[in-house]
C-alpha cells in the first residue's frame, strides 16, 4: 500500500511537472510578445508549481526511506518539512511578484496582445482547471497533503489567469491597463495560498486532534471484540500521513485472566493493523459492576454529570481488599482540571468517607 501511495504521488507530480512546464512555456511566449507583466507573472507562477512537484517527488522519495536504528519510526515526516519548503517558494514568489506588479502600476507599460494569444491564454485556464482538479482528486484518494495543496493552488491560478484573459481583453477592446492592478491581485492570491500551505504544515507538525470519522471507526471495531466493555484514552501519533501509532485502554471484567486478556488483546491489536495500518497499543481497565459498588458508581456518575466541563468520565473500579475507588475524568482544555478534580473528590468523599478515592485526570486527545 504504501509502496504505491509513493508511485502514485511520483506519478501524479511528474505529470503536474511536464503540464506546468509546457504552461510556463506558452504563457511566457505570450507575456514577452504582448510586453505584460500580468501574463509573465502568471507564468512565473506555474514555473513555482513545476518546482514544488519536484520537491514534492523529492519529499515522498526521502520520507519512503526504511526505518533504522537512529530513526525507527521510519521518515515520514519529511513530508511535513517538503510542503515547509514549497510554502516558502510560493511565498517568495508571491512577495516579488507584488514588488514588480506595484511598479507597473505607478509607471504603465504598453502592452500588446493578439487574438492568437487571447485564445492560448484561455487555453491556458481549461488545462489548469484540469490540472487542479486531477490533482487534488489524488491528493485526497492518496492523503498527500503536497498534492492536495498542488491542486488548490492550480485551481486558484486558473481563477488569476481568468483575471489576465480579462486584462488581456480589456487592454485590446478599450486600450486600457489593468497590468499592474492584476499583478497585485495575483500576487496577493500566491502570497495567501503560500501562507495556508505554511499553517496547514505546521499544524501537523505540532499536532492535531485526530479526525473524528477514525476515531469513531477504530472504537467501533475494538468495542465489537467479545468481552471489551468500552474503548477509551484512545491517542494516535503519527510519523508522516501514512504512519499512525497509538494507544488505548480497554474495559473488561476484572475476572478474566491474564491469559483471557492476552488472546484478546493481541486479536484486537492484529485486526486493527491489518484494517487500519495502525500500530495500536493497549491498556487494561478492570470493571466489576456487581452490586455491591452500583451505589459508589451512581454517585460518581451523577457528580460528575453535574459538572458540565467534565466531557466523560470511565474507568470505575471499586476494589475492596484495600477500600479505594478509581476511576478517570476528561476535563474540558478551557477548565482548571485539578480544580474541578479535587472538587469532585470533596464531594464524593464526603458520602462515602470509608473509601479512598482516586481520581485520575485524562487528556481531551480523541472524540
Ligand atoms: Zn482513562
Amino acid at each position: 500500500m504504501t509502496e504505491n501511495r509513493e508511485k502514485s504521488i511520483i506519478r501524479t507530480s511528474i505529470i503536474g511537472i511536464i503540464a506546468n512546464i509546457v504552461l510556463v512555456a506558452f504563457k511566457a511566449a505570450v507575456g514577452i510578445f504582448a510586453n505584460s507583466i500580468a501574463i509573465i507573472l502568471d507564468a512565473v507562477n506555474n514555473l513555482s508549481d513545476a518546482l514544488s512537484s519536484v520537491i514534492t517527488i523529492v519529499g515522498t522519495k526521502l520520507s519512503s526511506k526504511a526505518p533504522d536504528k537512529k530513526h525507527p519510526y521510519g521518515y515520514g515526516r519529511i513530508e511535513y518539512i517538503t510542503s515547509v519548503v514549497i510554502a516558502v517558494i510560493v511565498l517568495l514568489a508571491g512577495v516579488t511578484s507584488l514588488r514588480e506588479s506595484a511598479g507597473k502600476i505607478l509607471e504603465p507599460q504598453q502592452t500588446d496582445y493578439s487574438v492568437p494569444s487571447v485564445i492560448v491564454i484561455a487555453a491556458a485556464i481549461v488545462a489548469k482547471i484540469i490540472i487542479g482538479r486531477y490533482f487534488k482528486a489524488q491528493g485526497d484518494k492518496l492523503n498527500s497533503q503536497s498534492l492536495t495543496a498542488s491542486g488548490a493552488d492550480a485551481l486558484f491560478d486558473a481563477v488569476l489567469s481568468g483575471g489576465t484573459l480579462v486584462t488581456a481583453i480589456v487592454s485590446m477592446i478599450w486600450g486600457l491597463s489593468l497590468e499592474g492592478i492584476m499583478g497585485v491581485l495575483i500576487s496577493i492570491i500566491i502570497i495567501k495560498s503560500g501562507i495556508e500551505i505554511l499553517t496547514d504544515t505546521l499544524n501537523s507538525i505540532i499536532g492535531v486532534r485526530a479526525d473524528k470519522e477514525l476515531t469513531d471507526k477504530l472504537k467501533e471495531k475494538i468495542n465489537s471484540f467479545e468481552g471489551v466493555k468500552g474503548t477509551y484514552d484512545l491517542t494516535l501519533h503519527n510519523y508522516g500521513p501514512s504512519k499512525i501509532m497509538g494507544t488505548a485502554h480497554v474495559e473488561v471484567a476484572d475476572s478474566m485472566s491474564a491469559k483471557e486478556i492476552h488472546r484478546l488483546t493481541r486479536s484486537i491489536s492484529g485486526a486493527v493493523f491489518v484494517e487500519f495500518g495502525i500500530v495500536l497499543t493497549l491498556g487494561i481497565y478492570a470493571s466489576n459492576n456487581t452490586g455491591k459498588f452500583a451505589e459508589i458508581k451512581k454517585t460518581a456518575e451523577q457528580i460528575t454529570a453535574s459538572y458540565d466541563e467534565i466531557l466523560q468520565m470511565h474507568g470505575f473500579y471499586a476494589d475492596d481488599d484495600t477500600k479505594s475507588v478509581s476511576f478517570d475524568i476528561i476535563v474540558d482544555f478551557d477548565a482548571d482540571a485539578i480544580e474541578v478534580r479535587d472538587s469532585i473528590k470533596k464531594e464524593i468523599s464526603e458520602k462515602f468517607p470509608e473509601f479512598k478515592f482516586d481520581i485520575i485526570l485524562d487528556s481531551d486527545y480523541s472524540d
